[in-house]
Order: structure tokens, then C-alpha cells, then sequence
């Protein structure tokens, strides 16, 4: 078994293990990494704690307490509503320091990042991953450059300014935002939301907290908006490492909902296929799950079928509705959080359902105008 100290990296396609460091973020093959080590599991440490995401510190990889960057976030409400006929428990994941779920990665990988002495980092994101990363750094005293493409939505890029991190506007497609963001990296450290292991492990305390919320049993489903499959794979990972503990018997069934203006997921799932390529992308409203080709694809569709789960798409008029549904019941979110909602009424279930609100709606100030 690996302790923390032990730990190392290793890739999900080729199998090779690398040392652990703030220096590689991918496999020398060209794929992701995961890290490997063994978490501590000891329910009565982790409720002897606060109510943060960092009272399960024992699953996590930072081994000094002293590198935790963290705003004593997390152990988000698990709230009971009632929408389209269906019974839910909703994870009100928006209510995070910056305004999305995504702060559960980047305060596990900045915590790392500045454990291993990185003076400097470099992220892609013109929304929640770059905002999240943006503060994270400030809080952490580390330097961070954000590459976004030029024409990025403004409200977003101000909070990332606010942060004091430098925003660099690039002209050309995604790609090659993300391509000049490595090129910059060669020099500083790739902190990418959908590449860096170390991210995941934060949003494994995702399902560490519905575990413990739901009296350490899991859900029987998850239901969730997909698009590099961050929160996924936190989920898959972190109720794969209590059902090993013993803590759960199943995994949840992990359905993840996208857009049906951008669905490689689905595609690839629905032909049966083990890789995800790249599909043409539609305007949606759910811009942060419009992911043309997700770099964990592979990942994202093992561990869906492992948890029995499968692949959900809705319109953008069934958004709309589900956005203005949660609106009605006090939930202001914004709009790639009312996808998995929209979905609802796709599923048979009769078990325990949770949907995470990903991300506030607050962030998008006026343009919220038009979905009213
Ligand atoms: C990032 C994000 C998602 C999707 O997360 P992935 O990790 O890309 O699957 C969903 N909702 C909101 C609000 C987000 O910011
Ligand atoms: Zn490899």
C-alpha cells in the first residue's frame, strides 16, 4: 500500500509510473496522469473535525498541514426539493468561495503545488476553473497567468483580474489558447483543471461529503453536467476509495448530462466505443460543460460504465426550463448547473438521487436577463 509519502504518478493509457513532482503534468506518451497512494479512512478522525472539505486530510495527498491553501471550504448543504415529479437531494456546490464547485481541485492542487515550492503557474480558462485557480494562487502567494481567447464573456475575466492574476488574451480557436498556455508553461507549471491529477483529488471530497451527509451510505445515483468530467471522476474516485475502505457497498450510478449542442460523451457511449473524438460544437447555454473533445474522455466513459451509470443529452429549451424550475424553488444558478436538472425527467429511479448545483448564477450578472 502507498502511503503519502510514496506516492507517484501513473498514466491511465500507457501504465507507466512516474516520480511525483511539480515539474511533469502529463505521461512522456502524451496522456494524463493519476496520482496513486493509499487514503486514510477514519470516519471518527474526519467528523471529530470542522465542517470543510479538508476534514477528510488523511485522503488527501498534501502531507503538511502547514501547505493546506484553503478558505475553510466545502461541506456545501445537501438540501431536499422536488422538481418535475421527481424527489432530489441537491448539492448546493455553488456555494463555494468563488462561485463553483471548482474549488474543490484547485485547493487540493494548489496546496500541492506550493508543498512541491511553485513559485509560479499557468492555467486556460476563461471561466470557473480560471477563476477558481486565479484565487486559490493569491491566497496561496504564487504567481498565475490565465490564457483565455480573445471575445471571453467579461464578468468572468474581471474576477480573475480582481484575483491579481495576469489574464493573456489569444487570438484563435481553444486549441490554440490552450496550445500557447503550454508553450508559456515551458518556462512556469502547467496547473490545468483537466490535466493535473492532483485537481481531482480535490474533487474527490464530493462524494466524501455526500457520503458522510447521507450517514456514510451512498446515493443510488448521481446525476451530473459533464464536460472534462473534473467533478465526474472526483466522484468516481472518491466513492471507489470508500467502497475499498468498506465504508460503502456500491458505487452511485454516475449519469452524466450534456448539452446536445456538444455531446461527445454521449456519442461515444451510445456507439459503444471505449475512446471519445472530437464532435462539432453548437452555441449553447451550457458553456461550461462545451467541451469538444475532453481530455479524460477515456476515463470519463470507463468509470461511467463501471458505476452502471450512462450518458444523457438535453435541448437548450430544456435547460431554459430547468433553469427557471430551480429559479422558482431559490436556487440561482447558472445555466450549464440546470443541465443534469433537465435531464430528470429521462431517468427511472426509485433510489436516492443527487444533482450538484455547480456554479452561481450571480457570476453572470446581467446576462442572466435573457433566460427569465
Ligand atoms: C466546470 C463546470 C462544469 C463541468 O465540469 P467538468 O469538470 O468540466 O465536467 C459544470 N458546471 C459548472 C458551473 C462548471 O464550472
Ligand atoms: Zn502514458
Amino acid at each position: 500500500m502507498h502511503k503519502k509519502s510514496d506516492a507517484y504518478f501513473v498514466c491511465f493509457e500507457c501504465g507507466r509510473v512516474h516520480e511525483l513532482s511539480g515539474e511533469i503534468w502529463r505521461c512522456t506518451c502524451g496522456n494524463p496522469l493519476d496520482l496513486v497512494f493509499h487514503p486514510e479512512i477514519n470516519l471518527r478522525k474526519f467528523e471529530s473535525r470542522e465542517k470543510t472539505m479538508w476534514r477528510y486530510l488523511e485522503a488527501l495527498p498534501v502531507e503538511n498541514p502547514s501547505s493546506i491553501v484553503s478558505f475553510n471550504e466545502g461541506f456545501t448543504p445537501l438540501v431536499k426539493s422536488e422538481i418535475f415529479g421527481k424527489e432530489l437531494l441537491l448539492k448546493m456546490e455553488y456555494l463555494f468561495p468563488t462561485g463553483s464547485f471548482k474549488d474543490r481541485g484547485s485547493s487540493v492542487m494548489i496546496s500541492k503545488l506550493k508543498e512541491l515550492g511553485a513559485s509560479e503557474i499557468v492555467e486556460d480558462s476563461s471561466g470557473n476553473a480560471g477563476a477558481s485557480i486565479s484565487a486559490y494562487s493569491a491566497r496561496a502567494g504564487i504567481r498565475c497567468h490565465i490564457f483565455v481567447p480573445e471575445g471571453a464573456p467579461e464578468a468572468k475575466l474581471t474576477q480573475i483580474e480582481f484575483y491579481g492574476a495576469e489574464v493573456h488574451r489569444v487570438k484563435g480557436s481553444r486549441d490554440e489558447v490552450a496550445e500557447r498556455a503550454r508553450e508559456f508553461a515551458e518556462s512556469s507549471y502547467y496547473a490545468s483543471h483537466s490535466w493535473n491529477p492532483f485537481f481531482l483529488q480535490g474533487t474527490k471530497t464530493f462524494a466524501y461529503e455526500i457520503a458522510e451527509q447521507l450517514n456514510w451510505r451512498a446515493p443510488e445515483v448521481i446525476i451530473l453536467p459533464v464536460g472534462n468530467g473534473t467533478l465526474l471522476l472526483g466522484a468516481h474516485l472518491g466513492f471507489t476509495e470508500l467502497k475499498e475502505a468498506g465504508v460503502v457497498e456500491d458505487l452511485p450510478r454516475l449519469i452524466a448530462v450534456q448539452s446536445s449542442g456538444c455531446a461527445p460523451l454521449f456519442r461515444a457511449f451510445k456507439e459503444d466505443s471505449e475512446e471519445v473524438s472530437e464532435v462539432e460544437r453548437r452555441e449553447t447555454m451550457a458553456d461550461g460543460i462545451a467541451v469538444a473533445k475532453p481530455i479524460r474522455g477515456k476515463q470519463i466513459l470507463k468509470a461511467i460504465r463501471e458505476s452502471g451509470g450512462e450518458v444523457l443529452t438535453v435541448e437548450e429549451s430544456k435547460i431554459l426550463e430547468a433553469l427557471r424550475e430551480l429559479g422558482r424553488r431559490g436556487f440561482y444558478v447558472e445555466p450549464t448547473s440546470a443541465v443534469a436538472i433537465a435531464a430528470l425527467r429521462k431517468i427511472e429511479e426509485k433510489g436516492k438521487i443527487v444533482a450538484p448545483l455547480t456554479g452561481s448564477g450571480l457570476k453572470l450578472g446581467e446576462r442572466m436577463k435573457r433566460f427569465l
